[in-house]
């Protein structure tokens, strides 16, 4: 898969951590050469590959190149534009930039901000494939009053464009203010919650600044998202659980920046991504520290310099066969013409030649075999990548296959099916019998049909026929029973018409 292709979205991404060191290096050229700075070049004092970084150390060195260049429109402008242009480059579709207002030099906070916010628009406009967003930052160490014209600007700045200010941030150096002072904040994130910004903290990213008292403030701001998230308590899970919060984790950071321990395999986003309801995005801060090698790159990167002296060896060993021929080929010279001299010398040489050959012959033996060697690494590296790829995936197929939910969807499915069979043969037999009356009736007209047409009337020929065949007399005596009145001299049906006489009176 190219993960560069794939569709991002990247929630946590400070601007000034986010210039390049290529641009900070860019920017501070045009200073140098018009005399506006006697800073040392930014790209030899922190070189791109340079890794023994960490928090301490490299940090404060960056910030001060980023505040003593970053001071005018011009420089703003270039270096926004280069941090966006990195995250479209890297398939980023949405971006929330954070950035802590500040005046500068030349410019106030509110400039600054504007600077920026316009230069988004610009660039959005021209790549409508990015759509970036503003966080402003409030720093840990501002004091109160600062704070509060921090969110000042974020409201007047807010999203009401398509290029605004969405939310709200607490960062900066998690030692300050630390056991729960954080709390003199309060009024200002509740502010800005009224007002309708979104709420984001850095939450217990240092040991510092992962106290019950300060977790609990954080969290009662009501942040809908938190960053970082290693230093947390029991308590800070079961609430990021309950409220479903959306959490900014930075693996390469974390990581490369020794904030936690155990490297990517005990990174806490092995913890989080299992748990249901709270969602994760991941910051990608790679740059920062420089990238190192994996082993597999390490691997590849040994094999082919093993690749290349095997090359070069086969190289200078076709030479020096070429060498021996034309040794050969002088001492047949040399002894046709009786030099002996020069003959034995040659000879020495032709010798010397020989065995130089044979060690280039086993020194890359000796290389074929490392390779070798390294190639069968390399490919039980790959199968195991592949297999815990195929785990993992296997993994979350069994986790996503609810054995009683499947059980339960399959007994609802026999009950719906009994009801439907029941159902269809209620259907069946009301049409049943719908059909039969249409077929008696029509079964009647048919025979009607058939007798009329060989000349019997169907109505009359029944009673006719016995009069035609049978004897009169029976007929009659019959037709007189049935009708009987009280000549018949039966004593019970004589008492019977008594009684119903005398109830007619
Ligand atoms: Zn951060």
């Amino acid at each position: 898969m190219d993960y560069v292709l794939l569709p991002k979205i990247e929630l946590h991404a400070h601007l000034t951590g986010s210039v390049s060191r290529l641009t900070l290096h860019e920017i501070w050229k045009r200073k140098k050469a018009s005399g506006q700075t006697d800073l040392e070049d930014p790209r030899a004092v922190m070189p791109e590959g340079k890794h023994d970084y960490n928090l301490q150390t490299f940090f404060p060195l960056f910030s001060s190149y980023i505040y003593n260049l970053l001071t005018d429109e011009e420089s703003i402008r270039y270096a926004i534009n280069s941090v966006l242009q990195d995250f479209l480059a890297d398939g980023v579709v949405y971006l929330e930039l954070r950035t802590t207002p500040r005046s500068t030099t030349t410019m106030s906070a509110e400039a600054y901000i504007t600077v920026l916010l316009g230069a988004i628009e610009e660039f959005e406009s021209l790549h409508p494939q990015l759509h970036t967003r503003l966080i402003l930052s409030i720093d840990r160490r501002h004091s109160i009053r600062m704070a509060e014209s921090i969110l000042d600007l974020a409201i007047r700045l807010q999203d009401t464009n398509k290029c605004g200010v969405v939310g709200i941030d607490l960062c900066g150096d998690p030692t300050a203010r630390p056991g729960g002072e954080v709390a003199m904040f309060t009024p200002v994130f509740e502010q800005a919650s009224r007002a309708g910004l979104g709420i984001t903290v850095h939450f217990a990213e240092a040991e510092a600044s992962g106290s019950h008292d300060e977790l609990r403030t954080l969290l009662s701001w009501n942040p809908g998202r938190l960053g970082h998230v290693i230093w947390e308590d029991e308590e800070a899970r079961k609430v990021i659980v309950e409220r479903e919060l959306c959490l900014e984790l930075c693996l390469s950071c974390n990581v490369q920046a020794e904030m936690v321990h155990g490297g990517f395999e005990g990174h806490h986003f092995g913890h989080w991504k299992d748990v249901k309801g709270p969602k994760i995005s991941l910051a990608i801060l790679e740059w920062a520290f420089g990238k190192r090698m994996t082993p597999a790159e390490r691997l590849r990167k040994n094999q082919r310099m093993l690749d290349k002296a095997i090359r070069e060896l086969d190289q200078t060993r076709v030479k020096l066969e070429k060498q021996e021929k034309t040794l050969i080929q002088q001492i047949k010279t040399s002894a046709k013409n009786g030099q002996m001299g020069a003959c034995k010398i040659q000879a020495k040489d032709l010798v010397r030649t020989r065995r130089y050959i044979e060690k280039f012959f086993s020194m890359r033996s000796q290389l074929q075999k490392i390779s070798l060697r390294l190639q069968t690494y390399r490919t039980n590296e790959q199968m195991m990548q592949a297999m815990k790829g195929a785990t993992m995936a296997l993994g979350s197929m069994n986790k996503s296959m609810n054995l009683p939910q499947l059980q339960r969807i399959a007994m609802e499915f026999e009950r719906e099916n009994d009801i439907m069979e029941q159902r269809q043969e209620m259907m069946d037999d009301a049409v049943d019998d719908a059909m039969d009356v249409g077929v008696e009736e029509e079964g009647d007209e048919v025979v009607e049909q058939v007798l009329e047409e060989i000349g019997i009337d169907f109505n009359q020929s029944l009673g006719e026929t016995p009069t035609a065949i049978g004897n009169p007399a029976i007929a009659e005596g019959k037709i007189a029973q049935a009708v009987g009145g009280g000549s018949g001299g039966d004593p019970v049906d004589d008492d019977l018409q008594a009684r119903l006489d005398s109830l007619k009176k």
